[in-house]
Formats: C-alpha cells, sequence, structure tokens
C-alpha cells in the first residue's frame, strides 16, 4: 500500500487534497501537520475525513518544518489521539510521554539524514518496545546494499514495518517496499512538495512503477549509473513491461564507480534479473560477469546484463553497435539511398571519444566504413581511432574535411543547452548523413540545421529505443513494444522541457 503524504500550508488546501484522495480510493493518507503555517486545527483537519490517516509533526532535526514549541507539537498530537486519529507518528524520544489511547495505532518513528547504521536490527528492536504497533526506520543509503538491508530487515521483523533509505541511492527502497513485506511506502502527493530527500511522487509510483502491482514473484530489473538520475531506460523499460503485460519493475540504481563490485556480489538478494549499464560502468563492469555475449569482447564494453535464474551466472551484452547501425541503416532506406543492406558510407566522422563514440565506431568500422575520431581530449580520440584503424583528427580542425557521415556522440546540444551544435551548418553538405545520438531533445540544433541543408539525418530516439529493445528481446524473449517504448522515451523528453 502506498500512505499519500500531503504536505500544505493552509488547512483548506490540504482538506481539497485529502477528499481528491479519498475519491481516488487512495488506501492511507499521511498529514504533515508541521507544514500548517498557522495554528494547526486538528478536529476539523479530521473530521469526515474519506480514508485512514496518519497524523505526523515533524520537527525541524528530523526533517520537518514544525516552527513552534516542542509542548504545542505535543499537545497537536495528544489533540489528533484524542480526536481518535487511526495512527499516529511518534519519534523514539518522545513515544514514552504520549501513552495509547483508544484506537490510534502507534508508528514510532526514527530518522538518520547522514548514514544507515550497521546495527538495524538492534535499532528496530529498541524502537518496538516503546509499545509499537508499527516501526518506521528513515535512513540516508550511502551505499546502493544499504537499501537491501533495510529490506531485509523489514522482511525478517515479526511486527509490521515500514523501513525506507532516503537520498537517491535509496530510490529501490521506497519501490520495492512492499515485495518485501512493508507495512507501506510514502509518496508526496505533490511532485513539488518533496518532504524527504529520493521520494518519488505518488503517480509516478502508481503510473510508472505500479507500485500496487509489486508482488514477491516481480522480476526486478533496472540500469546501473552514476548519475542516474537522468535516465529515462525506467521510463521506457516499465512502459514495455506494462504494455507486454510482463510481471517486472524496472528500477533507477545509482551505483558509484567504487560500488559496482559489491553490488554486483548481492545481485541475488534481490534477486536481479537483468541490468541495463551505462556511465561510468561500461568498461569495467566486465571484470564481474561470468560470461560475454557477441562482439563485448572485442568492444570491451557492455550496456546489458542478463541473469540465468536458475545458475544465476551472469552475461554482458552490447546492443548500442547494432542499434545505431540498424539506425542509420534502416533512416538511409527509408530515403531510398540503402546499399543493398550495406551502409553504402565510405568515411565518417565521429565527433566523441566516450562509451557511445566506442560502441559507434566498432559498429561502423564492421561495416567497412573509414573511422575518423575527433575529440576535445586528443588523447581520448587517438586511443579510440587506433582500435577501430581508424584516423583522428584534432577537435579545432573538425570541420575541415568532408565526411560521408558525421556521429555527434558528446552531449553538445542536449538539454538544456539546446543552442549548442557541435558541427556548424555552414560545414554541412548535402550528401551526408547525420546521425546525432543526443535524444533529448530529439530535434537538435545539429538535427534541425542537417535537415534544412538536405542531409539525410538519423536521431538519437532511433538508437535508444533500439538498444532498449534489443535488451528487452535478451532479457523477456519476446517481441519487444518498440512503438511504445518509442512514445514512452518522447512523452518523457517533453515533460522534462515543460517542467524544466
Ligand atoms: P561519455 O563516455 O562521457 O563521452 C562523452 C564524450 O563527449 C567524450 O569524448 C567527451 O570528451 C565529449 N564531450 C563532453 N562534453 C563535451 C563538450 N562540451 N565539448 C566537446 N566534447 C565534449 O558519454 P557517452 O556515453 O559516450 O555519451 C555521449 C552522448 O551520447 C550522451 O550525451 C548522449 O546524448 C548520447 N548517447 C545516446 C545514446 C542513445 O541511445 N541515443 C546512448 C548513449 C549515449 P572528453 O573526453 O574531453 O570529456
Amino acid at each position: 500500500m502506498i500512505c499519500v503524504s500531503l504536505a500544505r500550508g493552509r488547512h483548506r488546501y490540504l482538506l481539497t487534497e485529502l477528499r481528491h484522495l479519498g475519491q481516488e480510493k487512495v488506501g492511507l493518507v499521511e498529514l504533515r501537520l508541521d507544514c500548517i503555517q498557522r495554528k494547526v486545527q486538528v478536529k476539523r483537519l479530521l473530521a469526515d475525513r474519506p480514508c485512514p490517516v496518519i497524523a505526523t509533526c515533524r520537527r525541524k532535526q528530523d526533517g520537518g518544518h514544525w516552527e513552534h514549541s516542542e509542548e504545542e507539537r505535543l499537545t497537536v498530537l495528544r489533540t489528533a489521539i484524542a480526536e481518535g486519529v487511526d495512527y499516529v507518528d511518534l519519534e523514539d524520544d518522545i513515544a514514552k510521554s504520549i501513552p495509547r489511547f483508544g484506537k490510534t495505532q502507534r508508528i514510532i518513528s526514527f530518522h538518520d539524514f547522514k548514514r544507515t547504521p550497521n546495527d538495524l536490527r538492534g535499532l528496530h528492536s529498541y524502537l518496538a518496545d516503546f509499545d509499537a504497533d508499527i516501526v518506521k526506520i528513515a535512513t540516508f543509503a550511502n551505499h546502493p546494499n544499504d537499501n537491501l538491508r533495510m529490506l531485509e530487515l523489514v522482511q525478517s521483523s515479526d511486527i509490521p514495518t515500514v523501513g525506507l533509505c532516503m537520498g537517491e541511492i535509496g530510490t529501490p527502497s521506497r519501490v520495492l517496499a512492499g515485495r518485501f513485506g512493508a507495512a507501506f511506502t510514502f509518496a508526496p502527493f505533490n511532485p513539488e512538495k518533496i518532504l524527504a530527500p529520493g521520494q518519488i511522487p505518488w503517480n509516478q509510483l502508481c503510473d510508472m512503477y505500479q507500485y500496487d502491482a509489486i508482488t514477491p514473484s516481480t522480476k526486478v530489473y533496472g540500469v546501473v549509473a552514476d548519475p542516474v538520475g537522468h535516465s529515462l531506460s525506467p521510463v521506457v523499460h516499465n512502459a514495455a513491461c506494462a504494455a507486454a503485460g510482463i510481471d517486472a519493475v524496472y528500477l533507477p540504481f545509482l551505483v558509484p564507480k567504487g560500488h559496482l563490485r559489491d553490488f554486483l556480489k548481492k545481485a541475488d538478494h534481490w534477486p536481479l534479473s537483468g541490468l541495463s549499464v551505462t556511465i561510468p560502468h561500461k568498461e569495467n563492469v566486465l571484470e564481474f560477469v561470468s560470461s560475454q555475449g557477441d562482439l563485448v569482447e572485442e568492444i570491451g564494453a557492455a550496456n546489458t546484463i542478463s541473469f540465468d535464474s536458475e545458475t544465476r551466472e551472469s552475461t554482458a551484452f552490447n546492443t548500442d553497435v547494432s542499434a545505431a547501425i540498424s539506425a542509420i541503416q534502416d533512416a538511409l532506406e527509408a530515403q531510398d539511398a540503402g546499399f543493398g543492406g550495406r551502409l553504402g558510407l565510405k568515411t565518417a566522422l565521429i565527433l566523441g571519444a566516450g562509451g557511445a563514440a566506442r560502441a559507434i565506431a566498432f559498429g561502423l568500422k564492421k561495416q567497412g566504413v573509414e573511422v575518423t575520431v575527433s575529440s576535445r581530449t586528443t588523447s581520448r580520440a587517438a586511443a579510440l581511432a587506433e582500435l577501430v584503424n581508424g584516423k583522428v583528427v584534432d577537435w579545432s580542425a573538425r570541420q575541415r574535411l568532408p565526411y560521408d557521415c558525421i556521429v555527434n556522440a558528446t552531449p553538445i546540444g542536449m538539454h538544456p543547452k539546446v543552442n549548442e551544435t557541435p558541427f556548424e551548418a555552414n560545414h554541412l553538405r548535402p550528401y551526408m548523413v547525420v546521425f546525432d545520438t543526443v535524444y533529448n531533445p530529439e530535434n537538435t540544433l545539429l538535427v534541425k540545421e542537417s535537415r534544412e541543408v538536405g542531409c539525410r539525418v538519423v536521431t538519437g530516439v532511433e538508437m535508444f529505443v533500439r538498444q532498449a529493445a534489443e535488451q528487452f528481446k535478451i532479457w523477456h524473449g519476446d517481441a519487444p513494444p518498440e512503438g511504445v517504448m518509442r512514445s514512452a522515451l518522447k512523452r518523457a523528453t517533453s515533460s522534462v522541457r515543460i517542467i524544466e
């Protein structure tokens, strides 16, 4: 169950939202009384409530907004109990001074905004001893495995427990709470009123993650990256699984470079069925897998891992290469420029020398295209050029010579710097194929100017959808719903632009 948190400064807004959630058949609502700016009218808020309610009045030291005295805070909580509120949230240090009364159930809570303590079990039994009906522990995750320690505590608890990790690393603990038997998870109603770091808004938890449909048999997938917040893979894969009726959830795992080994060692505890791999792990992930699929060894980079459900062996794949090449191929064929399945390109200039550039350089070389690499850091460009027997050109000279194909594999032109291009319009020629890997926005300045000049254009959306579709095939064995994936991606990129 999701407990939706309401945090408004005025009683009437709080009541309007509470009524709305009642109509939406929400099972539990938390009223954050500390956010109310005037004297809290407890009786007014609790009268005619449409669903069960938790009364919470959080001090600043516990991440709340309460500005008045501690005595007044305790009075608010006691009044809520006297008015018969369904649940009251009591921090451990005040739990003894507010005894059980009537039918109100006691949530004994603990917050640590810096770390996830080592002895979670000891902490849990300490909190349970305050006559708790429910124990709530919210701690800050500094390591991806803090999520697992918290979820395993929840799973083994003998009284109802809510255990959540805060911060971006902690997101998986919020989504998987129910799968591990938590009494409920928390989500703010209003995306602009995030109450604790790493919270996921209610509508996202319902619509994108389908929280209420996650059960112990739901398969767990995700993307490992640092940073991971910008990744649109959760949007695309969750939409695809929902459309295909597959019982799976796909999460963002923020895994710093030094934590990848530990994270993968515990893959069986989640248990993970598959992972997308991106910055900065595409190369070093190969150290930790049991085997490598076609091309991966040659390229030295993977973007996909699949875990065998029986042997638990992990296999690394690279779906970037075929995604990039098939995107170019199909675009050329659609524009009547294919050459019997070959690309028909002789030379290509790749801008950038990172993970995307590497996959595309290998793919183009395999197609017999002569590759030239240009990157801001010349030594990186030279290293990549050497790997594909290609040439290197200085970044300042990248526009001097003509090529059949220009590939942007840098973030130049990506939101929010949408007025930038890595290749000026006056150097574009109508015979060129221009492939911009940037997908947010799809119509970058480079894409727009290339179309104006009459170039044949391939966008980053095509590559992104194809690499995700191939991952879907590897993990689920089914034909991927590419149309659903494409529209989910386009919707997400346009809404990012609207919000920001
Ligand atoms: P990466 O490994 O970090 O490499 C980025 C490359 O871009 C590096 O060569 C970097 O040069 C260069 N670069 C970064 N900022 C630059 C700037 N302001 N001016 C000039 N060069 C700059 O990243 P990646 O994984 O290859 O991703 C690169 C881009 O490809 C992403 O931004 C994304 O838009 C796109 N991408 C698309 C897909 C898709 O499916 N469509 C998939 C992956 C990536 P230095 O070495 O000097 O830092």
